[in-house]
């Protein structure tokens, strides 16, 4: 159906668009709520937003007022003046972060790119030399995005290949092994540890409290900046605003994109004091970051998430639909190994390749994200209702109790 004779968009990508998303199977031409219809009409519920994007679903009624009047008044003015939106929107991410500043940008890369310099401003403040104290620590399977800094931060194989020499002074070591992090932490070269508190690209593994809070403790105790990347698992989608809170700790600085701006581009990171005052005037900066547009959609986001009491309900929600998705286990103990995450951010960790399960999902009607080569990952939006979490799992059920083995 969607084949370059049927699909003029697919025509138009296979002749025009690099190739270096593949080639993706559907044309998506609409969506509202958790659903979304493809260009020959087909009907799916979207568990992939956009990869954790579309917090509030598609074309939210608020979101879309907000953004539209926004559109129609002021939508870029630089960072060379002032815009009130974004005034807004730091503040309202520090009511949540806790008291501190915000610096704005465009992507999760940006924002973890932001962070990296963070950690070289503050390596240089402990050092008192330029380039002495440069190292950051991450974990395993990470992913921090795909520019220089963000791919020497992501230590896998299949980002970094050809692109080499990356950035030097990383150091990956296992999630949740407390002891192979205080091998590594050195208080004399170590500037940051920056970690996910739930790895999505990796495969949806979840760093556990005792690891956060005692990585947090060593931290403090070398004066080492405790770095949390919350681009895909903050903004309520583990039913905490940030899924570090699970945890209780309180990170020197957080990374977060994604779902801040319900589906327009934006990311932001905060820092807390007093490392909120290591970027100085000229030393970090982009033309769009926190325009009055993007801020205007983060803003909305959060207003939705207030008005409609989402991160509660991504918390009471996912518990009935977890227990649900364990069922699957019992269902095929051969294909399905367990479900792990957090609220609205799941793994079904399959003993098989994810990619044809993902195909075969959507070709069921609904749409979900391959992770870490062993996952199907479940992202719906924050506002879907019981009643599509029920869909999606029966679906599931659905597709993988009928899977045959290749
Ligand atoms: N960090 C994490 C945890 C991510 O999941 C991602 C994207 O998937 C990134 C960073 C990079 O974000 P972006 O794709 O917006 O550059």
């Amino acid at each position: 159906m969607n084949g370059p004779s049927a699909d003029p968009t697919a025509a138009n990508y296979a002749a025009n668009v690099a190739h270096n998303y593949g080639a993706p199977p559907i044309t998506l031409v609409k969506g509202q709520g958790t659903l979304v219809w493809d260009a020959a009409g087909k009907r799916y519920l979207d568990f992939a937003s956009g990869i954790a994007v579309n917090a509030v679903g598609h074309a939210h009624p608020h979101w879309v007022k907000r953004v539209a009047e926004q559109a129609g008044k002021l939508v870029h003015v630089s960072n060379l003046y002032r815009n009130e939106p974004q005034g807004e929107l730091a503040q309202a991410l520090s009511l949540r972060c806790g008291p501190g500043r915000v610096i704005f940008c465009n992507s999760g890369a940006e924002a973890n790119e932001g962070l990296l310099k963070l950690a070289r401003l503050h390596g240089q403040r402990k050092s008192g030399t330029e380039g002495a104290c440069i190292g950051v620590i991450v974990a395993e399977k990470a992913f921090h995005g795909r520019t220089f800094g963000g791919m020497s931060a992501t230590p896998q194989e299949k980002i970094q290949k050809g692109f080499r020499p990356l950035l030097s002074g990383f150091t990956a070591v296992p999630l949740n092994d407390l002891a192979a992090w205080d091998k590594v932490i050195d208080a004399r070269t170590t500037a940051a540890v920056l970690i996910e508190s739930i790895q999505g690209e990796g495969g949806v593994n979840p760093a556990t409290p005792e690891f956060l809070r005692g990585v947090e403790k060593l931290c403090r105790e070398r004066n080492v900046l405790f770095m949390i990347d919350e681009i895909q698992c903050g903004i309520g989608r583990t039913g905490k605003f940030f899924a570090y809170e699970h945890a209780g700790v309180k990170p020197d600085a957080i990374a977060m994109a994604k779902g801040l701006g319900g589906g327009f581009p934006i990311g932001a990171i905060w820092m807390a004091p007093p490392h909120d005052d290591l970027f100085q005037a000229g030393s970090h900066g982009t033309t769009f970051g926190g325009g009055p547009l993007a801020a205007t959609a983060g803003l909305a986001v959060l207003e939705i998430l207030e008005a409609e009491q989402l991160v509660a309900k991504v918390a009471e929600r996912s518990v009935a639909w977890h227990a649900a998705l364990r069922e699957l286990v019992t269902l095929r103990p051969d294909l399905v190994k367990e479900v792990r995450g957090a609220g609205y951010m799941v793994g079904v960790i399959l003993h098989v390749d994810p990619l044809p399960v993902v195909a075969s999902l959507r070709e069921a009607g609904i749409l979900t994200a391959p992770a870490g080569g062993v996952a199907v990952r479940l992202l719906p939006p924050l506002n879907a209702s019981a009643e599509e979490l029920a869909e999606a799992v029966a679906i599931l059920r659905q597709v993988l109790g009928g899977w045959k083995a290749a």
